[in-house]
């Protein structure tokens, strides 16, 4: 101990944050990367404040403009089976798809287009099934083909039937988006934690107060920890903070460009076998008008946070079988009403939003209803969607020596984060970059010709 009460010691590199950014960075780091000698600081249990709430999806299906969205999510996939392989495939990657579902048939053509678009970015071939002979396979439950990529477009109704049963009568054409499924997020994290481990990789409780940037260049980090602050010196520092990443880059003196929504999700017990425990990821594409009694219309009516829920609600209603064995859990999700807020914990969700995502759910799934007349008991969580304008991740150096960033992961960060910390080990290790790389640099934004594209930025890709 020094004069002071300040514990110091030196150490390679410092990543603040232990949610699934700064595990996958710690993994890369000291696992694939050699580099000895890093700490990963949280002031929490690592992966327990947003990377534990999330619906654990994984999908190299993303827009435009470019393919730089596809080719890292692409890269994170594969890295993501790598895992699985050499583990056994301890947290459960399966490939069943994203389902897209519309029952209105002028959507067809935007089916078609999203569809061609995914080709020509990389994710993989369009595939038409047109007639009741086609052989298209719905995926496997368990387990990964690592060749099952691109889309399947199905418009002949008795193969809908013969293969959704299950799903809304007047569906009139299905997107099956291939190189997609999910995974525990908590054993994928759990599993790069232990590697990093046995690798040196140090964790230490506490939170980051302080980063010394003398001299224009990262010195040393304070942390406050149980037993007092602690100074550790180091020339490199990793910012991995999640919804506090603006907190944590006016620590550097940066104003970071990003913002958080918050997010939920419901899971409950789908006791009457609504949606088979084998079914995709399956995700309604057209807007919904929810059909209220006048009664709840009314009541509706006078709530300022609850009267746009009589108006048409946006399209997206999704969910999925979740859990192994004798499990009935199904989560359901529903993005219908979100803005940027200041994040705080624990956060406050709407208690009326359980029976408005039944509801979506059961227009896609009419064996639902049901639950829409008697709610069953939901279990209701979710966290901040960390996010830049465009919604595209940070990854790689900031303008400050010595200090890089992870994060912005938005509602991708359990399927994107190995990609993520991929490229920020390269720049870290002086390593070669991926074509990509530009794409999710902060100096983006200094780019007169990017900020034009942003003025005109289309889907971003959020469901
Ligand atoms: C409802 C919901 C559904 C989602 N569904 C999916 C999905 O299907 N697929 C998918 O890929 N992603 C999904 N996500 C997104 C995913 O969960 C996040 O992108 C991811 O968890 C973000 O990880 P992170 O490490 O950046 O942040 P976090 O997990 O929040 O970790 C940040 C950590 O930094 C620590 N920290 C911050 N500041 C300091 C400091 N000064 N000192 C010390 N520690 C600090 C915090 O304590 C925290 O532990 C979903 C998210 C939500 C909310």
């Amino acid at each position: 101990m020094l004069a002071g009460g300040m514990a110091q010691s030196s150490t390679e590199i410092v990543i603040c944050g232990a949610g699934i950014a700064g595990v996958a960075a710690a993994y890369h780091l000291a696992v694939r990367r050699g580099v000895r000698d890093i700490v990963l600081v949280d002031e929490r249990p690592p992966l327990t404040l947003t990377s534990d709430k999330s619906a654990e999806c994984y999908r190299n299906w993303w827009p435009g403009p470019g393919d730089d969205m596809v080719a890292l999510m692409d890269r994170s996939i594969d890295l993501l089976e790598e895992l699985a392989t050499e583990s056994g495939n301890i947290f459960r990657m399966n490939r069943r798809g994203y389902l897209f579902a519309t029952a209105e048939a002028s959507r067809v053509g935007s089916f078609i287009g999203a569809a061609q678009e995914a080709a020509e970015l990389g994710a993989g071939p369009v595939r038409r099934h047109t007639t009741a002979s086609s052989d298209y396979r719905p995926s496997d439950a368990e387990g990964f083909d690592p060749a099952l990529r691109g889309t399947d477009l199905i418009t002949e109704p008795s193969l809908i039937r013969r293969h959704y049963p299950w799903l809304a009568p007047d569906t009139v054409a299905l997107l099956h988006a291939r190189r997609c499924g999910w995974f525990s997020g908590q054993q994928l994290g759990m599993y790069m934690l232990e590697r990093a481990r046995e690798r040196g990789v140090r964790l230490v409780e506490g939170r980051v107060e302080r980063i010394d940037t003398a001299g224009g260049r990262v010195r040393g980090v304070d942390v406050r920890t149980a037993g007092g602050m602690q100074t550790l010196g180091t020339s490199r520092v990793v910012l991995a903070a999640g919804p506090y990443m603006k907190h944590a880059g006016r620590l550097l003196g940066l104003d970071l460009p990003v913002f958080c929504e918050l997010h939920s999700k419901i899971a409950f017990n789908d006791a009457l076998g609504a949606m088979p425990r084998s079914a995709p990821m399956t995700i309604w594409a057209d807007p919904l008008t929810l059909s209220w009694s006048n009664e709840e219309r009314a009541e509706l009516a006078r709530s300022a946070r609850h009267r746009h829920l009589v108006a048409e609600l946006p399209p997206g209603a999704h969910g999925r079988p979740e859990g192994a064995g004798e499990s009935t859990s199904v989560l359901g999700v529903w993005t219908y009403d979100v803005e940027p807020v200041e994040p705080t914990f624990p956060p406050g969700f709407d208690s009326a939003h359980p029976e408005v995502v039944l509801r979506g759910m059961a227009r896609m799934i009419p064996a639902m209803a049901p639950y829409v007349e008697r709610l069953p008991r939901c279990f209701m969580d979710g966290g901040y969607y960390t996010k830049t304008r465009e919604n595209r991740l940070l990854s790689g150096p900031l303008p400050i020596q010595g200090a890089y960033v992870i994060g912005a992961l938005s509602g991708y960060g359990m399927m994107s984060s190995n990609g993520a910390a991929d490229l920020l080990a390269d720049y870290i290790a002086e390593r070669p970059l991926p074509r990509y790389a530009p794409a999710f640099h902060l100096n983006r934004y200094d780019d007169p010709a990017y900020q034009k594209l942003l003025d005109n930025w289309g889907d971003s890709g959020q469901l």
